[in-house]
């Protein structure tokens, strides 16, 4: 045990923002777990969401900062409850230092909140350095005086930090704490090997290096601090807990769970394990709901929907059989809200997706286990060890039960999965119901191959100055030219060519807003043209217009006019300015849980997507277009301003994709009705839209629904043309439109009528044409068989023949082919019941003859029916039969 004065986990984490704050950080919210790098499933430390401007992609004015970010990881998960220290959700302690202070202040800093400000005894504290950092060595040894003794090198693996093979990197240095030798484990080793006794706490990263391709290692222009402290860990050692479990984070939510089990803490290992992993789980589960993630087969949905029915399989553990996480997550939001309000904010739609996705999983999860027990009694009779992963993923697809709750049930009885084998027919059936709706952003390979040629020319010119906002035309000089991805000084009629300009009124693709068409031509003479396909940003800072000269020639350091297709650009606008509204009224509507997970709008029309548990009702559908055409008709202002982040979110702005820290922001107000950060180009008044109509509205992935819709004369056209389907509809039933339902139901009680008649007529003629198909009977070895073509209308009607010529012939073997209406064709063989007794079988006669036609099928021995394709070969089947017989 370590002496130390007891602390709150809220008294640890205020005491190291503000420590920081006094080192002169700013304290920055937690961003989402939904990180706004989309390369990023999730956040998996305090340093992602900073990592843009780590790689110097964003320009900030951040130079210190200090989080308690929310953090998931699911790569320990299945160390959760059997370590004292992981978890899938926990929170990051951390400071950063973009470019400013390095290694000897974050040493030090770090040296003087544990030893000072939480009043570690220094004795007990280790660090481990990367084994080359002899500059780390000395600052921890001569500098801070921790004898040589307690400074351990460790290599590559565990103390350099990178983000890929090549970019930027560094050593780390990690401090321990050491338990003391009652919390050894049997295998003993030290700091970095025995994680029981010595307890990693805090890493601190030197981002010291870029890893060029040849892999050399020059040293960063600008080099980053950015440490992680695990603020359980911390809490577990503050408060004497033999575990980050019995720590004020998890005991209330253990014991609450305990309590309505009817068990207690501590008294069985096997459901302490359990407690453990639901009190980890549900609060995975509050934080990552709370930020928008659904369930879902994908991705981080796949994620919470792989936590929570883990979480509801190992209630299974302590008794519980029916949902019950749901009223957990109470607990989760009252421990935690006064830190994080946003859990608080989205209780009922925590509460409600949790329910909603326990009681979906309920139904299949019983079923799932049988169906395990099964295959775990197959694997034992057939001494194998590990289960297929083939059968993996049918429970995974057709039971529900991700694979790492596969893994954790069979574990139990100690076998294993084929995971490889798993992750293949993982990957085949993504492809098959791959489904990609992001347009992809010119081909990403092409990209990479040219990022340096566009860094080289942002690095030559500058950025392009962008005037789209307010001007539609542009006077500006040439700055580059590429073709074929190369730069040229000059392109003539006829080249494709991609230009760079010093400024431009168009607009290139971004934040879900298509790029502006329109031409370049000479500010004075008329001999020159140039079409503009498609605007771009190839890199942050910089326009490229994609073009093809159709007259004349272009050289670098020209003057010419940039003008934007007008007519195009305010279709989009209508679009756009429509889809704010819309995202505005959705919330409304449907409730304050709906986010924006991608939009689309280009001058035809408008995509919406957002988060919703439901599909939404006719009724809901009506009122958001009637709200939005509302909205439209009140002729709300538009307008425009930038502002910093955090104002802007003080205001209420709707923010997408989750945070940035990117210093400026546009804000688009409308009216006093929706307030949003956006780049785009908009109206100035909403009565400009003219009209808002509703396509479609869909699901595209669980929990994600779809609304597109048209606008203008989008609209209109829309509108037209349903109105000329009506007018047609009308003529051919000769009747006026609003009679079009009345004339329609009459003439589907017409067709009935009609169908009925028809069948009564043929069962009549049926009764004629019987006698005449049994005059085609042959006898073979004494056995009456026909075997004929009849027409049928389906396979009742096939059987109805069947049944009447068997009735008539009393014995013998009825064979009847018919071509149905739709080409195919259908078999049925009927055997009497006295010749089944001599070993004739329906069944086997019909698995002889159907392959010919194409097709297969069976059936009982007195009867069986087949289909089949080929009607040519319907002759060839039938004479089969005597041969058989
Ligand atoms: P470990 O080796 O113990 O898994 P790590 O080396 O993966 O830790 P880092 O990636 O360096 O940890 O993260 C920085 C800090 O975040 C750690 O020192 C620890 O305090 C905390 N941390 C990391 N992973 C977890 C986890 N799964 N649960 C709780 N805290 C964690
Ligand atoms: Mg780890």
């Amino acid at each position: 045990m370590v002496q130390v004065n007891y602390m709150t986990s809220n008294e640890i984490r205020e005491s190291f923002l503000k420590f920081f704050e006094s080192k002169g950080h700013k304290i920055t919210p937690s961003a989402s777990l939904v990180p706004s790098d989309p390369s990023i499933l999730l956040t998996i430390a305090g340093m992602v969401p900073f990592k843009p401007i780590f790689l110097g992609q964003v320009k900030s004015s951040l130079i210190r900062a200090t989080t308690s970010q929310k953090c998931i990881r699911t790569n320990d998960i299945e160390n959760v409850g059997k370590t004292a220290r992981h978890h899938t959700f926990f929170e990051m302690l951390g400071n950063f230092s973009f470019g400013d202070y390095f290694k000897e202040d974050a040493i030090k800093w770090a040296w003087e909140f544990f030893t000072e400000v939480i009043g570690f005894p220094e004795e007990k504290l280790w660090v481990s350095i990367f084994k080359d950092d002899d500059e780390s060595h000395d600052i921890w040894h001569n500098l801070i005086g921790l004898p040589e003794k307690r400074i351990v090198r460790l290599g590559e693996e565990d103390n350099f930090w990178k983000v890929g093979p090549t970019g930027p990197c560094g050593p780390c240095s990690e401090i321990y704490i050491d338990l003391g030798e009652e919390k050894a484990s049997k295998e003993g080793g030290g700091v970095g090997v025995d994680g029981d006794r010595y307890l990693e706490l805090w890493n601190l990263v030197f981002m010291q290096y870029n890893r060029e391709e040849d892999g050399s290692l020059t040293p960063l222009p600008k080099q980053n601090i950015d440490t992680g402290l695990g603020l359980e860990r911390i809490a577990s050692v503050l408060q004497n807990a033999e575990t980050d479990f019995e720590t004020d984070l998890f005991l209330p939510i253990i014991k609450y769970v305990a309590q309505n089990a009817g068990i207690k803490y501590k008294e069985d290992k096997q459901k302490d394990l359990a407690l453990k992993v639901i009190a980890d789980h549900i609060r995975a589960l509050v934080f990552m709901i709370s930020d928008g993630i659904v369930p879902s087969n994908e991705g981080r949905g796949y994620v919470l929907r792989m936590l929570l029915r883990r979480a509801f399989r190992y209630g299974k553990v302590i008794n519980y059989n029916q949902p019950f996480l749901y009223e957990v997550a109470p607990v989760v939001i009252n421990l935690m809200k006064e830190v994080y309000p946003e859990i608080y904010k989205e209780e009922n739609r925590i509460y409600q997706v949790i329910l909603t996705e326990e009681k979906r999983f309920q139904e299949t999860l019983n079923i799932g286990i049988q169906i395990l027990d099964n295959i775990v009694e197959g694997l034992k009779q057939k001494s194998k060890d590990k289960l297929s992963g083939r059968d993996a993923f049918k429970l995974y697809d057709t039971y529900g039960f991700p694979f790492e709750l596969t893994r954790d049930i069979l574990e139990e009885d100690g076998f294993g999965i084929e995971e490889d084998d798993f992750k293949n027919e993982m990957k085949i059936q993504k492809e098959r119901s791959r489904k990609s709706w992001v347009k992809t952003k010119m081909s990403g390979k092409d990209d990479k191959i040219n990022q340096k040629l566009y860094q080289d020319i942002l690095k030559d010119k500058g950025e392009t100055e962008f005037t789209g906002y307010d001007f539609l035309e542009a006077k500006s000089k040439v700055i580059a030219i590429t073709k074929e991805d190369k730069l040229v000084d000059e392109a003539k009629a006829g080249d494709k060519c991609k230009i760079f300009l010093e400024k431009t009124p168009f607009y290139a693709e971004k934040g879900g807003q298509i790029g502006d068409k329109g031409v370049i031509v000479s500010p004075s003479k008329n001999n020159l043209l140039i079409e503009i396909l498609d605007t771009q940003t190839p890199t942050e800072g910089l326009i490229t217009h994609i073009a093809e000269i159709s007259k004349g020639n272009i050289k670098v350091d020209d003057e010419v006019l940039a003008r934007v297709d007008l007519s195009r650009r305010k279709a989009i606008a209508r679009n756009h300015t429509a889809t704010h509204l819309l995202h505005r009224v959705l919330r409304d509507v449907l409730g304050n849980h709906v986010k924006q997970s991608g939009s689309a709008v280009n001058n035809h029309h408008l995509r919406f997507d957002f988060n919703h548990f439901a599909p939404l009702t006719i009724d809901e559908l009506e009122k958001i277009e009637n709200l939005v055409n509302e909205k439209i008709l009140d002729e709300l202002k538009v307008e425009t301003k930038i502002s910093t982040f955090d104002k802007a979110k003080e205001m209420g702005a709707m923010a997408l994709f989750g945070e940035k820290y990117g210093e400026q922001v546009r804000v688009v107000k409308i009216g006093e009705f929706s307030l949003e950060l956006c780049g785009g180009t908009h109206l100035n008044s909403t009565s400009n839209i003219g009209l808002f109509k509703i396509l479609n509205e869909e699901g595209i992935g669980s929990g994600i629904r779809r609304i597109e819709a048209v606008s203008g004369e989008s609209a209109f056209k829309y509108i037209k043309e349903k109105e000329n389907i009506i007018n047609e509809v009308s003529d051919k039933l000769q009747t006026i439109p609003s009679e079009i339902p009345l004339k329609i139901n009459l003439l589907i009680e017409d067709a009935k009528n009609m169908k009925r008649e028809i069948i009564t007529i043929r069962h009549k003629l049926a009764h004629y044409e019987v006698g005449r198909l049994i005059s085609k009977k042959k006898e073979i070895k004494g056995i009456n068989i026909i075997s004929v073509k009849v027409k049928a209308a389906d396979n009742n009607d096939l059987r109805n023949w069947g049944d009447l010529i068997k009735d008539k012939i009393k014995s013998g073997i009825v064979v009847l082919g018919t071509e149905l209406d739709n080409g195919k064709v259908a078999l049925l063989v009927m055997v009497t019941n006295d010749l089944v007794q001599k070993g004739y079988n329906a069944g086997n006669i019909i698995k002889a003859i159907v392959p010919i036609v194409g097709g297969n099928g069976g059936g009982k021995k007195t009867m069986a029916q087949a289909g089949g394709t080929r009607i040519d070969k319907l002759e060839q089947a039938l004479e089969k039969v005597y041969e058989i017989v």
